[in-house]
């Protein structure tokens, strides 16, 4: 058994507001394989995005993380470093944000400064960390970090890369900024990328060419990818593993042609029942969850899918169900697969 990349283990995240606490995270776990696609699938206002920067230490104030680890294995280190130890904005974890784990956000025009060429700021970001490019320990000189640039640039498919390193964020169409900002993600090598819904400010047809990219991207640097999207049809075509959140906590995780074929939650079901089949009837509206999010300072006790669950019972709005193994290859938080709750 290979040993993780990325272990998450019972994480927390709250925020504190005016109007009471917001649970954002409540009790998530997971593991990431080296090299191994993960599909993180919910609902927007499900986690997601905030588990994801509490791994990269991003969490803003009123936020905090309250509870768990976030251990990862660092590039050359037999032991694994529990993130939620480091200093957000100490050298050890500004040295991991970046060069280890980088992030692909939704929208790449605010990641990108308006006032630098897009190709400059790669450059930069290769120098700081060049020694992932170094060969025979000699220092990265600026026009070696600019052919590394063009090179990166076509291999995310940016035509004429000579011209287009020296431009502007705000000159670039929406698919060539992200894929520059692809580009970006990849000029440190990291080992994890993190992509959060990449694909949601760009066109259809780019969105596709946007996916393949990556899986091509993943195959050649052998990168293990998270990918964030709320469309489990993303899932399909991106990964290997997917793990299903819902308020904050994991509703369902396995291999993803076991969830797409014997999905075990109801929260699943329901997802899957609501994308669009290629094959049948087009007229046919798609049918949705029923009732909507609870509001984050309403969250109901027990499962907190049961207000919404067409399979609840009297317990399930009494106890937590737990994360419990319910096949050969999938875990499940759901009373009608075991009986374990969660201790009060
Ligand atoms: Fe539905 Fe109960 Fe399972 Fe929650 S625990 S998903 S309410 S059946």
């Amino acid at each position: 058994m290979t040993d993780p990349l990325l272990s998450v283990r019972d994480l927390k995240v709250s925020f504190q507001m005016d109007e009471g606490l917001v649970r954002a995270v409540d009790g998530t776990s997971f593991d990431l394989l080296p090299g191994q696609v993960l599909g993180v699938v919910g609902e927007s206002g499900c986690g997601k995005s905030v588990t994801m920067r509490a791994i990269l230490q991003l969490i803003d104030r009123p936020g905090r993380i309250t509870a768990g680890e976030i251990r990862f294995r660092r590039r050359d280190s037999a032991e694994m470093t529990d993130l939620t130890r480091l200093a957000p904005r100490g050298a050890e974890m500004r040295d991991i944000r970046g060069a280890e784990i980088a992030l692909i956000p939704q929208e790449p025009m605010a990641a990108f400064s308006p006032v630098h060429t897009v190709g400059d700021q790669i450059v930069e970001a290769i120098l700081l960390h060049g020694h992932r490019w170094q060969e025979g320990g000699r220092k990265l000189t600026r026009t070696q970090a600019r052919t590394i640039t063009i090179g990166l640039f076509r291999d995310v498919g940016i035509s004429m890369p000579e011209q287009r390193i020296d431009a502007y964020s705000w000159q670039l169409s929406g698919g060539l900024r992200q894929r520059a900002m692809i580009a970006m993600a990849l000029s440190c090598k990291p080992s994890l990328l993190i992509a959060d819904e990449p694909t949601t400010a760009i066109d259809v047809t780019t969105q596709a060419q946007v996916l393949a990219l990556l899986r091509d991207l993943q195959a050649k640097y052998d990168t293990a990818i998270i990918f964030i999207t709320h469309d489990l049809g993303v899932i399909a075509q991106m990964a290997s593993y997917v793990v299903v959140m819902y308020l904050g906590r994991v509703m369902e995780e396995g291999p993803v042609d076991d969830i797409f074929h014997a999905p075990k939650h109801p929260y699943t079901r329901a997802l899957l029942r609501s994308i669009p089949s290629l094959y049948g009837a087009t007229r046919i509206a798609l049918p949705v969850i029923a009732g909507t999010l609870p509001h984050p300072f309403n969250r109901p006790p027990g499962c907190p899918f049961h207000p919404r669950c067409p399979d609840a019972m009297p317990r399930c709005s009494a106890a937590v169900p737990s994360l419990q193994s319910v096949a050969a290859n999938q875990l499940a938080s759901c009373f009608l697969h075991h009986d374990i709750a969660e201790p009060a």
